[in-house]
């Protein structure tokens, strides 16, 4: 896949072992992750990075997540192809444009309306099915659409999970994955809802910008 006159191909190769090796073994996910040019969703000034499994920033203090992390996530997830999904932080739109690739239904929020824009930007010459996007506060979910199959928060949240999210989970299995902990660090978390019932289970820990918002950390608290 050239770009610019480089090809990346070599290392996108390379970054797919990293991932397998980090026991990613779901081939859609792998597919998925082999069908999105990461250079795409990295600003130009470190598009010689954006093979490396590292977060990079994309403006506004923000980051592209680990792409093995992306996939780790995306693999928690589950999806079969059917899901209706809401991901919370739609940053670059890496994560958004794997996600598209796995389920029927994707709507993305995000806090900072130029990261959407240029998330916009990026996707575009992907040609993936139709995503909605939305400029707001993603603690408080987005009820119009609810409920989802999978709530995915690709920003660390607060010890105590923001109850819309609960409230908007399919009560027929759905499930939330989000890092939760502190500003330094979280625990992937993931939480499936059957009934009224909500079982949680850990799977590590993690390092993520923070969830902003009004169930999440407040902006006087992790902005200057
Ligand atoms: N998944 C993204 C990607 O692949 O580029 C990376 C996301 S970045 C680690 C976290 C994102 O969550 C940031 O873009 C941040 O602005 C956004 N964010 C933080 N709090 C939010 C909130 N309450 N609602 C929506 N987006 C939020």
């Amino acid at each position: 896949m050239p770009a610019d006159g480089i090809d990346f191909t070599a290392q996108l190769e390379s970054l797919l072992e990293q991932v397998r090796a980090k026991g990613v073994r779901d081939s859609r996910v792998l597919e998925a992750i082999r069908q999105t040019p990461r250079h795409l969703f990295v600003p130009e000034s470190h598009r010689m990075y954006a093979y490396i499994d590292h977060a990079l920033p994309i403006g506004e203090g923000q980051t592209i997540s680990q792409p093995s992390l992306v996939a780790q996530m995306t693999q928690l997830l589950e999806l079969t192809g059917s899901e209706h999904v809401l991901e919370i932080g739609t940053g670059s739109g890496y994560q958004t444009a794997i996600l598209r690739r796995l389920c029927a239904r994707l709507t993305t929020i995000e806090r900072f309306p130029r990261l959407t824009l240029q998330a916009y930007r990026n996707l575009k010459p992907l040609n993936l099915p139709p995503i909605t996007f939305v400029i707001g506060d993603g603690t408080c979910g987005f009820p119009p659409y609810a409920p989802y199959d999978r709530i995915l928060v690709t920003a660390g949240a607060p010890p105590k999970i923001p109850q819309p999210l609960l409230d908007q989970l399919n009560p027929d299995g759905g499930t939330l994955l989000l890092p939760l902990g502190t500003r330094q660090y979280q625990l992937l978390t993931r939480v499936t809802k059957r009934g009224t019932r909500l079982r949680a289970k850990t799977f590590g820990e993690c390092m993520f910008v923070p969830l902003v918002g009004k169930y999440g950390w407040k902006a006087d608290e992790v902005e200057g």
